[in-house]
């Protein structure tokens, strides 16, 4: 195990969309490539828009991707995640430390007070305005009177004068005139932290060594290793990624419908397929190979190598690479990875038998590599499974009431009577043989026979779905057909 400690600190404000996804997986690699640990930590303190829904389907989408996390108290199963909203005592002494030495003091402000000041400027200087300080210099006796006249109050943290300047690990060096940021509140009222004082004691407290995050927290971290000094610490490294932009040319958020990892499961993508996308997005193999496992991910990722350009997500491309996984995949693997799909649409009921698995995996293979996502296995028809078939007018008029396909069709079922195996080569050897008998090309003696058997001019291989149909199902389909036909 090395050093390296990394967290996701997701709000379950929302489902787990792209941009997050990029973070946990940064992360994860981070931790994964160097031995150290991963962390995730749930930063559910805005409780009004905080849902355990959310909670629950962040948990199911990193599980599903296979972005596990090192640890946590045990609330469900043994790695956690950490709740913040279960820290609650944490906090208090950190914020009372400040105050005791002077990195913070307590505002009496009323909101109202505030914006009294505030609009007494100028439209410009409102506009830039940061708070005054008034509660900074507070005497002893004007803080006990106000004490005394049951005054609530915030925490505000003091920002020191001069330039915060830190090594992002991505953006290189990065520096921040100090005057520029109020004196932030860290504790409401209520005694609650803020955001930023909750994120670097939680940092603190859990041994953060990297905080890799995407750059809408930039102008956050100045803050952040301000709070982190007056508590006596060196910071963790930053690494904030550059945006992530949508083909509409704008920045992908989850306010702005970008579509959710579920989303993506039930349009039938494969984890490995997203996952490896989403690490292209910003960064690249040196070996210009563009198909990789987590495994290979993390043998080779590195952050000093991730890109300070803004990456924009291309659906196409999720959609090749997703092919590529689907190919990948051996048939029993595929099989099990369609049956989800098929059994919410019905085709599949129960527990399959070792027979009925063996059949689905002969149509699986059948299918072959034309599956791009695990959804398009309903464009097949699963006229396999079905007990019948469905004749499609357009087909019947275009096939099989063309002269000459009755009778061609007669001739089959014959050939298909007395095949004396119903396998794919003997069919296909007793197919051409006929049609070379007959004087016409083999293409022109399947179609007839495609549409009886499957309804339709176009379907996989014709010999195989014959044999996995087998001859029984197949010589009712053909007298159907030829019923319709006459
Ligand atoms: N909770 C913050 C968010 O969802 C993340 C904070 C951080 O990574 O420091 O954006």
């Amino acid at each position: 195990m090395s050093d390296v400690r990394v967290r996701l600190a997701p709000s379950p404000t929302g489902y787990l969309h792209l941009g997050v996804t990029r973070t946990a997986l940064y992360n994860w690699l981070t931790a994964r490539s160097g031995g150290g640990s991963f962390i995730l930590r749930i930063e559910d303190t805005d409780r009004e828009r905080s849902t355990d829904e959310f909670l629950e389907a962040i948990i199911t989408d990193l599980r599903w991707l296979g972005l596990d996390w090192d640890e946590g108290p045990e609330v469900e199963g043994p790695h956690g995640p950490y709740l913040q909203s279960q820290r609650g005592g944490t906090y208090a002494p950190f914020v009372e430390r400040l105050v005791q030495e002077g990195a913070a003091y307590r505002c009496y402000c009323t909101p109202e007070e505030l914006e009294e000041r505030r609009s007494a400027r100028s439209a410009d200087e409102a506009e830039a305005w940061k708070y005054d300080r008034k509660c900074a210099s507070l005497s002893r006796d004007e803080r006990e009177a106000l004490e005394r006249a049951g005054r609530p109050h915030v925490i505000r943290f003091r920002v020191p004068g001069g330039k915060t300047s830190f090594v992002d690990a991505i953006q290189g060096p990065v520096e921040f005139e100090n005057d520029q940021f109020d004196d932030l509140v860290i504790a409401r009222r209520d005694g609650t932290p803020t955001y930023n004082m909750a994120v670097v004691i939680d940092d603190m407290e859990m041994r953060v060594t990297h905080v890799i995050r995407g750059s809408d927290h930039l102008t956050n971290t100045p803050r952040q290793i301000m709070m982190w000094r007056a508590l006596g610490h060196e910071p963790p490294v930053f690494a904030h990624m550059p945006l992530l932009f949508g083909q509409d040319g704008k920045v992908l958020s989850k306010r702005r419908g970008a579509v959710s990892i579920g989303e993506y499961r039930r349009m039938g993508y494969l984890p490995e397929a997203i996952v490896n996308y989403i690490a292209l997005l910003g960064w690249a193999s040196e070996s210009g190979e563009e198909i990789l496992s987590l495994e290979q991910l993390a043998d080779e990722f590195e952050l000093s190598k991730l890109s300070r350009k803004p990456s924009t997500f291309d659906p196409d491309k999720l959609v090749w690479i997703n092919a590529q996984w689907m190919k990948r995949l051996s048939v029993p693997e595929r099989t099990e990875r369609l049956l989800p799909v098929l059994r919410d649409e019905g085709l599949v009921a129960g527990e399959l038998t070792s027979e009925e698995r063996e059949w689905l995996e002969r149509v699986v293979d059948l299918i072959d590599d034309r599956l791009k996502t695990v959804r398009d296995v309903l464009d097949f028809d699963w006229f396999f499974l079905a007990s019948g078939v469905t004749y499609d007018s357009m087909a019947v008029s275009k096939v099989l009431d063309k002269p000459g396909a009755g009778e061609i069709l007669a001739g089959l079922r014959k050939v298909l009577s007395d095949a004396p195996d119903f396998t794919t080569d003997a069919l296909e050897t007793a197919i051409r043989s006929y049609a070379e008998e007959k004087g016409v090309s083999a293409g022109k003696a399947i179609q007839p026979l495609r549409v009886a058997v499957t309804g339709k001019t176009a379907s996989p291989g014709m010999f195989e779905t014959l044999s996995l149909l087998g001859r029984h199902r197949v010589l009712a389909r053909v007298d159907a057909a030829l019923e319709l036909s006459s």
